[in-house]
């Protein structure tokens, strides 16, 4: 059995700057996506995907790894001539063959299968939903009811579709000039019985920025809050050195490194919310690595640690426990170095001086402490 991956679109309608199959879905491409609903399916032997021609010189690396035999070839400019290519593209052995949308990347295989048993019974099937909403029927004009069609009647087709090889080979060859927007129609019209399926909610098309960030949410993770505490002696003759920040005052964090507490409470706070240990594991002060590297450079390497898990920083919340200087004229230019290492706006970054009233060792100016919170967000469902 064989599947046609129609991703020929070059649509921009949702005004980003690449076509929307290649749009990210938490980690994977809208494309990847697709391909491996089939890829994973047992019934699927051979996979040919239809991209923008374009395209298709980066097709393996846009694909991804299949276990599967994948191949890639241009589409044309409407959906029929991708689809014939598609078609094209299929070995002889395939008896039964199926259509879907780059852009349905939910198809799951309870969905797949039903429309390959009822394909091969029937010749073509099609998995749709029964209308919820009343539907109306409208005039030429676009601005009146012409009239309410009975919504029991009414069902929406989704993709994949199924077809046998000789109905398929009569569709395409029907295929002229008429605008298609889906090959069952074509099946219709050469009379041949299109069998419908129940398909699935879940199985939605992405066509707007809404539909994106919808998809985007269900393919990640619940937020993931980290915390993280941070704290250095002040001695005479040491420089003051907050997010990178020198901060002019007579006295300086002691340590090997720059003792930039906002930093280092902030990677912890990161690798926590990461699951990735901590500063000390990460960064051990014995390699001579990372024995006098500067926090914002910590930082900066935590950063690709959380990238690689396919995580992002949402915002991040620091707050400074020192009795002198004052932190509040500095506050914006360290915000604008971390939101720039985190890869978020300055908005999402905030900054907090607190004196802790004169008592204990912060109180007295003998030391100097940070506490971070962070939210990561991404990642794999759970
Ligand atoms: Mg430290």
């Amino acid at each position: 059995m064989g599947v046609i991956i129609v991703a020929a679109g070059r649509g921009q309608r949702m005004g980003t700057d690449v076509p929307k199959q290649l749009l990210d879905l938490g980690g994977r491409s809208m494309l990847r996506r697709s391909v491996e609903a089939f890829d994973r399916h047992p019934d699927i032997a051979e996979i040919v995907v239809v991209l923008p021609a374009e395209l298709v010189k980066d097709g393996a690396s846009l694909v991804g790894p299949t276990t599967r035999s994948c191949t890639v070839t241009a589409g044309g400019d409407r959906r029929q001539d991708s689809v014939r290519a598609g078609f094209l593209g299929l070995s002889d052995e395939v008896s039964l063959l199926l259509v879907h949308d780059a852009a349905r990347p939910f198809a799951d295989a309870a969905l797949i299968d039903r429309v390959i048993a009822a394909a091969r019974e029937s010749g073509a099937a099609v998995p749709a939903l029964q209308a919820r909403d009343t539907v109306k029927r409208v005039a030429a004009n676009q601005s009146t009811v012409a009239e309410t069609i009975p919504r029991q009647d009414i069902w929406l087709a989704q993709t994949p579709q199924g077809f046998r090889r000789d109905v398929f080979t009569a569709v395409i060859a029907l295929a002229g000039t008429a605008e298609l927007t889906d090959e069952a129609m074509l099946a219709e019209r050469a009379g041949y019985p299109v069998r419908i399926v129940h398909g699935d909610e879940r199985n939605v098309k992405i066509t707007t920025l809404e539909d994106l960030s919808v998809a985007r949410a269900r393919c990640s993770g619940p937020p993931r809050v980290g915390s993280g505490y941070d704290l250095h002696r002040l001695v005479e003759g040491r420089p003051l050195v907050l997010a990178g920040v020198t901060i002019p005052f007579d006295r300086g964090p002691l340590g090997h490194s720059d003792g930039d507490v906002a930093c280092h409470a902030l990677t912890d706070a990161l690798l926590g919310a990461a699951g990735a240990g901590d500063i000390g594991q990460q960064f051990p002060d014995t390699d001579p690595a990372w024995k006098d590297a500067p926090g914002l450079d910590l930082l900066g390497r935590t950063m690709a640690v959380i990238r690689a898990r396919g995580l992002a920083v949402s915002n991040a919340d620091i707050t400074v426990i020192l009795e002198r200087p004052r932190l509040a004229p500095h506050a914006m230019l360290i915000r604008e170095r971390l939101a720039h290492v985190l890869g978020i706006s300055i908005d999402a970054v905030s900054i907090k001086g607190k004196t802790n009233e004169g008592v204990d060792a912060v109180g007295r100016g003998e030391a100097i402490a940070a506490h971070a919170t962070v939210v990561l967000i991404g990642g794999e469902p759970r």
